[in-house]
This record gives C-alpha cells, structure tokens and sequence, in this order.
C-alpha cells in the first residue's frame, strides 16, 4: 500500500473519534471551523514527537498515540484550559498499517476521555514524527500564567516526580528495577496523565503554572524567570514513588525528581490567600499536589535545602546538562 492511496487520515483516524456540537466542519474540507464557547479565550499549544529523539524504535504505536496527545494536554492543562479539539500531522517512512492501527487507537482512547475531537491532519512520507496542535477554552482573561508568582507564594508540585526518566533508564539498561516497578514505571513513561482536571481547578487560585515535561529545575526556571522571582525548595518534601525510593539511594532518587523530564505533573504557586481555597478546591481531587517550597524575591535564584542545610545536586547528577549550574544557588 504505498502512500497517496488512500487518506491515510480519513481511514484511520475518522471513526469512532468523539464528535463535538461545537465543530462546524472538521476533517474533510481544506480547513476545520469551530466555535468558541462566549466569553472565552481559545489557548492553542503545540507539540512534536520525534523517533529518535522523543521516544525509541521499540516504544508501542499505541503509547506514541497517547503520548503525542497526553503532551499537547498538559501544556493546555498548564494553562488551566479545557480542551476542545486536536489536529494532527503525521510524517511516516512507510504506510504501516498495524503501526497507524495502533497509534490511532492510542489517540483515539486519550481523546474520547477528554472529549477531545480531531479536526484536521496531513501525513506525509518521511521519518517518523508526529505534531499535535491542541485548542482548549479559558474563561476571559482566566489563563494561568508562568508570570504571576510573586514571593511568599507556596511552591506545589501535583504528584510523584522521576518516574519515567527512571523507567527510560531501565529501558536504556542503565539502571536495574525489579519487573513490577518496571512495569509500574513504564506505564508513566508510556502513559502520562495530563492533570487537566486539577489544572482547571487552579484558575484564580495559582499565581503561576507550568508543566514539567523536561525536569523540576528545568522548568520551574521558565517561571521563575518570567515572573522575577526566586524560589526555596525543600527536597525532603518532594513526592517521590515507591518505585522510585527502593530503587535508587536516597540522593539518586532526589536527582531523578530533580532533573528527569517527561512526567507531565503540574508545577504551581499559590498565594497565601488562596490557600484555603485551594486545599477545599483540591480536597477530592485525584492528584494529590505537595507543597515542595516557597517562593523568594531573589531574582531567579533557585535554592535547595534538606533540612535546615543546603542541598546541592552531585555533579555527576543525570540530566545535569538540561540547566544552568549558575542558576543553583545553595546560600
Ligand atoms: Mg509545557
């Protein structure tokens, strides 16, 4: 079957896909129309996959079609958006079809919880990558910002962190786990769940938001950037697995928490006067968020601290490369 046979879109991709009241037209035209709910933002965000690069060779169609739509989720989740629609570009060596089987049912699974509907694609022959745009809704002016923390704000983290970079780890042979934690951990590496409910909740409650999809340090220094601030974080309180803890020593587990990426949890701050809602707001949600630190005025200068004394990463830590040392400092 080679490719331009077919629609590759229109075969695969079109079919029990959800379908949404507010899509006037979606795949099949030269462009999708859809309507924004009134007095709403519409926050688009966009992510890539790459083989190679964002996942390996061996990685199941169905967790690439999870994850190239579970990602693009996050980001929307991250901005405190529900989402609405997806459109997909795919470019792929060959048509094959039990991989494209696969794949779409990876996507379609991810899109019929969130009610989320395709509204338009293209693939093209070429090395494997996918891109996901993803739309989603805000009310007016609602977005959660990464420029809003202000100091003295509680720095919170929704769940374990260093999970799938241990379990890409294990895949790579660098680490041994046992084959439960194995298991358990490649499901987050494979499977992430975007905290798009918890997201939504934080809407006039978090200060600042984003998703940590490259690692902690990485990415809590986007915010702490974009709102001129510093941050103190207690590394004995961040929410580590079990997996995770009895795997590894205790410093190991702390730099996976630290410096691995990809396990799409919600990094936030929460104003003082915000607290209370924010603790009766999250009382029954899935997601239990950690309160990991606290905001400081110090420009851009991340602090850790294990106790009372500062912590400092090893040097050899894994994922060292992905930020700046001169960011870190321990006082
Ligand atoms: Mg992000």
């Amino acid at each position: 079957m080679a490719f331009g046979e077919f629609d590759l879109i229109e075969t695969y991709f079109t079919h029990r896909l959800p379908k949404r009241d507010d899509v006037e037209i979606g795949i099949g035209d030269d462009g999708a129309v859809t309507r924004v709910p009134d007095n709403s933002d519409l926050v688009i965000v966009t992510d890539t996959m790459v083989q190679g690069v964002h996942f390996d060779e061996d990685t199941p169609a169905r967790a690439v079609g999870h994850k190239i739509v579970a990602v693009n989720l996050s980001d929307l989740a991250a901005m405190g958006a529900e989402p609405a629609w997806i459109s997909l570009a795919i470019s792929l060596p060959q048509v094959n079809q039990e991989w494209l089987t696969g794949f779409a049912h990876g996507l379609r699974e991810i899109c019929d919880y969130y009610s989320c509907q395709l509204i338009g694609g293209d693939t093209t022959q070429g090395p494997l990558s996918i891109t996901v745009t993803a739309h989603g809704f805000v009310p007016r002016g609602k977005a959660v910002r990464r420029d809003g923390a202000k100091p003295g704000d509680w720095l919170y983290v929704s769940g374990t962190l260093g999970d799938a970079g241990l379990a890409l780890a294990a895949r790579q042979h660098r680490r041994k786990l046992n084959p439960d934690y194995q298991r358990r951990l490649t499901e987050r590496l494979y499977f992430p769940s975007p905290r798009v409910a918890l997201g939504q909740s934080l809407r006039g409650i978090a200060s600042s938001a984003i998703d940590v999809s490259d690692g902690l340090l990485a990415d809590i220094k986007h915010v702490l950037k974009a709102s001129h601030v510093g941050a103190r974080i207690s590394v004995d309180e961040l929410p580590l697995s079990m997996a995770l803890t009895e795997s590894l020593s205790a410093e190991d587990a702390l730099t996976y928490a630290l410096t691995s990426g990809d396990d799409y949890e919600l990094l936030f701050t929460v104003p003082e006067s915000q607290r209370g809602l924010f603790d009766t707001v999250t009382a029954h949600s899935p997601s239990k968020p950690v309160c990991i630190g606290r905001i400081t005025s110090d420009a851009e200068v991340l602090q850790l601290r294990h106790g009372d004394e500062p912590w400092e990463l090893p040097e050899t830590a894994h994922g060292f490369e992905h930020f700046s040392a001169s960011a870190i400092e321990s006082d």
